[in-house]
């Protein structure tokens, strides 16, 4: 029997992004003993990664804001898909939110009057990001990790222990929840704690806990350009589907307009919107401003006309309308898309995009000091001098776990979800700067939802040996032999499959036949191609130890970004029209009939799997479904916040009714 290293947590959280580390310092702060589990170092997250700032209606820069008016951009830019509950706490919370993180240390841009500044970012109407710089998730997430120290040295004071209440296991991976039995009365199938292992050694590692918050972040991984980094392979949401959760909206991934297209050693990362908000434009091949041909229908009004008008904007917001390279990222990414295809892009397939023109050097390297140096030492790239060459790069994911907005919980007591890997909050894309506050406002009520739960709870669920035997076994055999697998066959060369080689096939893939334009021939075709890789990726063989093995590691992430592929795909195939992160070539259009519905990603039950056989699910890789269900319809006073004309160009006419300005 493999040796198992063993803890006991009141809460266990999976990830140490901003969403991670603030529901664990709510768990904590309200007196329970806290684990906080990240597969990478600790204080490198994504959140890091945050140049543009985080969107809160503080109203500091134009006083017109307010959550309100937040909460309608949000709507907007998700295109009302999204879960308003959810669009609704957030536009209310993040100002205090990130007035807490001053709290905590975080030093914000000041105004000229000592407030904190606030930017302008796409499909935001009034400038509402606060930043640092554009090193704002780095500041995010330091401060959280010096309060996390704070809280530590509390303990240390109390008890002697620095971790007896909060203990950060970093470059350790969750491979498996493990839940309670399904006739369990009370909390059928609660959550009952994780397995996981540690990067360096390899050794296993058993957490108990009655509560697991997951904020994991991403699924970038599954696919070729992306701004996202080697973690985000969609552990979340697989681990949680395995679990016995569900997802939403997983059609759903942003393209990010601007990831540099060149040169080579730059490819996918991202120029922050940032870059726009503070002036840079977009140009073409023959030197135009393409973006004002651009503007949609359901945007028309709202923004500029002409470049005087744009550029008067940024000195004048009250008198002029926004320029339109600030659309929602989901336009922009189309527009370039276009662009590209008809001939007018640049040499390298993106397009141009010019702040070098448009203010003295100085000036861009105050206001951008990262993307000035990332781009000058990574691909020797003066912002200053010369235009980027940019196009869209997979940048985040809308879809994830289904989880009440209020507490964070999923349908799987004791399972609770903050950040990216939850769903709702973004509907059918995100506006920049959403993101940051997202994880404020959620990260924290995830943290106090499992509080609550646990602090009810008369009895925990019993982690239940078998199960961990189970979970063991998955996690080590990518060392045996496919041969000496149950069911097992060799891969093609008799010596099972390469994950390197199947994840660059999975991603190429994904690329090319699930990304930013979709037609059903190429979905049907990804289903089939993700239908042969299932196979394959049960042959993953790795050779060599436990110690420090990348193709271990990544024989394991196979498996979950294969199920969220499969999520993706099979969202995408059957929502029949474009909307946001999800453009269909054949159904280019807004269909009313698809606002209400939303599409659920749960596992197959027995008799729904591909071959129709009632046998049980693979514990392996067990298969996915996808059906649609109502989304709950939005209360009326949020509604009546939007004028009738705007709603009617998104709802049925049977849904409207339930509008105060209604005439029926
Ligand atoms: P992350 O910060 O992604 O953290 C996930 C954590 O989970 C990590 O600690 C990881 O190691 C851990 N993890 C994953 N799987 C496992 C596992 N199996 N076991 C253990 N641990 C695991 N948003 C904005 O609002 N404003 C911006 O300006 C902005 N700029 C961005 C720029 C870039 C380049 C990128 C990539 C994103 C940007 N975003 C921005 C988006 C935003 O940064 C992310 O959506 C957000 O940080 C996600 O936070 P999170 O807490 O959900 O997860």
């Amino acid at each position: 029997m493999t040796e198992i290293e063993r803890h006991e947590y009141d809460v266990l959280v999976i990830g140490a992004g901003g969403a991670g580390l603030r529901a664990a310092i709510e768990a904590r702060e309200r007196g329970l003993r806290v684990a906080v589990v990240c597969k990478s170092l600790f204080g490198k997250a994504h959140t890091v990664m945050a140049e543009g700032g985080c969107a809160a209606a503080m109203g500091n820069v134009n006083d017109n804001d307010s959550w309100q008016v937040h909460f309608r951009d949000t709507m907007r830019g998700g295109k009302f898909l999204n879960n308003w509950r959810m669009a609704e706490l957030h536009a209310k919370e993040a100002p205090d939110r990130v007035w807490e993180l001053e709290t905590y240390g975080a030093l914000f841009d000041r105004t000229s009057d000592g407030r904190i500044s606030q930017r302008h970012f796409g499909g935001h109407t009034y400038p509402r990001l606060a930043h640092v710089g554009d090193r704002t998730g780095l500041e995010l997430l330091r401060t959280m990790q010096q309060r996390i120290v704070a809280l530590q040295q509390d303990d240390h004071a109390e008890t002697g222990d620095y971790e007896a209440r909060l203990r950060v296991f970093a470059e350790c991976t969750v491979t498996e929840l493990l839940t309670g039995p399904s006739d369990d009365p009370a909390r059928p199938g609660a959550v009952a704690g994780a397995l996981g292992y540690w990067r360096e050694s390899g050794r296993l590692v058993l957490f108990s806990a009655p509560a697991v918050v997951l904020a994991t972040g991403g699924i970038g991984k599954s696919f070729q350009v992306t701004s996202n980094s080697w973690e985000y392979t969609g552990d979340g949401h697989a681990l949680a589907l395995r679990a016995g959760a569900e997802l939403i909206d997983m059609e759903f991934v942003q393209f990010h307009p601007t990831g540099m297209v060149w040169p080579p050693s730059v490819k996918g990362i991202l120029v922050t919107e940032g870059v726009r908000g503070d002036g840079g434009v977009l140009k073409n091949s023959d030197g135009k401003r393409f973006m004002f041909d651009y503007v949609p229908d359901v945007f028309k009004g709202q923004y500029a006309q002409s470049e005087d008008e744009a550029d008067r904007w940024y000195d004048d917001q009250e008198n002029n309308r926004r320029t339109p390279d600030l659309l929602p990222r989901d336009e922009v990414a189309r527009a370039i898309n276009t662009e590209v295809k008809e001939g007018r892009g640049s040499p390298h397939g993106g397009v141009y995009l010019d702040i070098a023109s448009r203010m003295p050097a100085d000036e861009i390297k105050r206001r951008l000091p990262s993307m000035y140096h990332q781009f000058k030492e990574l691909a020797d790239v003066d912002i200053t001098a010369e235009p980027m060459e940019v196009g869209p790069t997979c940048h985040y994911v809308m879809g994830g776990i289904h989880v009440d907005p209020d507490t964070g919980q999923s349908r799987v007591p004791g399972l609770f979800a903050a950040g990216e890997c939850a769903g709702g909050m973004h509907g059918s894309n995100r506006l920049g700067g959403n993101s940051l506050s997202d994880l404020l406002v959620f990260g924290r009520r995830a943290g106090l939802g499992a509080a609550d739960y646990v602090a009810g709870l008369d009895h925990r669920p019993d982690v239940r040996p078998a199960d961990v035997d189970v979970a063991a076994q998955m996690t080590l055999a990518p060392f045996d032999p496919p041969s000496a697998r149950p069911g097992g066959a060799d891969g093609a060369d008799g010596a099972g499959e390469n994950p390197y080689t199947l994840h660059a096939e999975l991603q190429r893939m994904m690329n090319d036949l699930v990304g930013i334009i979709r037609t059903e021939s190429e979905m049907r075709d990804a289903q089939v191609r993700l239908g042969e890789l299932r196979t394959r990726v049960r042959q993953v063989f790795v050779e060599g130890h436990r110690q420090y093995n990348p193709g271990w590691h990544l024989a394991l992430d196979l498996r979950n970004l294969l199920m969220v592929s499969e999520a993706v795909a099979s969202s995408a195939l059957l929502r029949t029209e474009s909307r946001g992160g999800h453009t269909r070539e054949d159904h280019p259009g807004l269909d009313a009939e698809w606002r209400h519905r939303v599409l659920v990603t749960r596992l197959a039950r027995a008799g729904e799997s591909d071959d129709g056989s009632d046998a049980p699910a693979d514990p392996v890789l067990p298969q996915v479904v996808v059906e649609p269900a109502e989304r709950v319809p939005m209360r009326e006073d949020l509604l009546a916040l939007f004028d009738l004309s705007e709603l009617e160009k998104y709802y049925t006419d049977a849904e409207l009714t339930a509008h105060p300005g209604h005439p029926a």
